[in-house]
């Protein structure tokens, strides 16, 4: 981070860093003194920057890092990021060398994969691993006692390696009814029972079982939406342990404003029409940003008041009808607080019909993300710069 990066255009992503620190503090005061919490910053910290998030978490009391691929784990190294990571999502045997070098640890669930691995680690490095556990999710992980014995056998007396946690993933940790829930947990419960050594790290939770069930915390909880302030859905709300501060928000500035009158249309297709002299603004934000079409209809804060945006929304620009004219470069907020009145990154997953999570990673990279901390602007990244 440092410095502010030259910025050339009025619409950007405010990530309030004290939240994500609040978030964090409160996660760890959550768990028993010997479970740590794994930030989680994969997808460029949901959106949010990964190395200042990654900062701001390990500052905050989380112990480590974690990240989907092993490319993300490369881009938090390239920035000076030096806490452990773990690559959650599944990698190239052939780059196990490169991540034992870059002291990142690798998720590992075929036996197949470490004979291959082998070949490509130097005798005097170790990769450390961590197994994963196939509980009902469905996606990845070892499913049987024999696969785990085969695997055990192959690293064995192998310096290479280093089997230092265990976990599995949640499918319904965020939904009311626990049933499932439970029996991955009493699954998990049993398979980690199978290895010959409990490694050093074993974990299961994600937010929402973070959340709500200390039974799963073990001794490590995977924090990935809850950092950001974001429920892991809409039932968990009203039943959070502790409030949560959403740290994304997103600005942009008018850069044009005229009077329309009855009948003078606006965007592709000519779709909206002025019922009367209306007040249009252009906002330089589109669907490349991520400001998809399907928000057209959807309000947005300027001078503190609820306003919507008209007509169909283009790749750089979109309109708003205002209740009277205002002068360009007016700020306009399209998620967070303006003059009291807020728009929850929840009101646009459900105008999208979708989950939080998917809100803040759609922003796109052509948006700069601009860091605050105590109130002030402590830096700045513009990914085109
Ligand atoms: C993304 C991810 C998490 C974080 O989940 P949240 O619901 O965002 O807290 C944890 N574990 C795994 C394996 C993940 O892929």
């Amino acid at each position: 981070m440092g410095e502010q990066t030259k910025m050339y255009r009025d619409t950007w992503a405010e990530i309030n860093l004290d939240h994500i620190s609040y978030n964090v503090e409160s996660m760890k005061k959550h768990v028993d003194e010997g479970t740590i919490v794994i930030a989680v910053v994969k997808a460029n910290g949901y959106g949010h920057g990964d190395a200042a998030v990654a900062e701001a978490a390990l500052n905050a009391g989380a112990s480590c890092l974690a990240v989907a691929t092993l490319d993300e784990a490369m881009a938090l190294r390239k920035k000076k990021i030096a806490a452990p990571i773990l690559v959650m999502g599944a990698s190239r045997p052939e780059n196990a060398g490169d991540a034992a070098k870059e002291n990142i640890t690798l998720t590992v669930f075929q036996k197949d994969w470490l004979s291959a691995a082998k070949g490509y680690i130097k005798s005097a490095d170790t990769l450390h691993i961590h197994l994963k556990f196939d509980t009902g999710m469905g996606r990845l992980g070892i499913r049987s006692r024999d696969e785990l014995q085969e695997i055990e056998s192959v690293i064995k007396g192998d310096k290479r390696f280093l089997i230092e946690g265990a976990f599995t993933h949640f499918a319904t940790a965020d939904s009311l009814d626990n049933a499932y829930f439970e029996q991955q947990l009493s699954r998990f419960e049993e398979m980690a029972g199978w290895m010959e050594e409990a490694p050093k790290y074993v974990h299961s939770s994600n937010s929402a079982a973070g959340l709500r069930f200390p039974q799963a915390h073990l001794n490590a909880v995977r924090m990935g939406i809850s950092m950001y302030g974001l429920a892991p859905s809409m039932e968990m709300k009203p039943e959070l342990p502790f409030p949560l501060k959403e740290a994304f928000s997103l600005h942009t500035r008018i850069a044009h404003v005229k009077k329309l009158h009855k009948g003078e249309k606006v965007s592709y297709g000519a779709t909206y029409e002025a019922g009367e002299d209306e007040w249009i603004a252009t906002l330089p934000i589109g669907y490349a940003d991520g400001w998809i079409r399907k928000l057209q209809g959807q309000e947005v804060l300027t001078e503190g008041i609820r306003v919507p945006i008209v007509g169909r929304i283009c790749m750089d620009q979109c309109m708003i009808k205002l209740p009277h004219e205002m002068p360009v470069g007016t700020q306009v907020t399209l998620i967070g607080e303006q003059g009291g009145e807020k728009i929850h990154v929840d009101e646009i997953a459900q105008k999208l019909e979708t989950i939080n999570y998917e809100v803040t990673c759609m922003v796109s990279s052509r948006v700069p993300r601009i860091y605050k901390r105590d109130g002030h602007i402590i830096g700045g990244v513009n990914y085109l710069l």
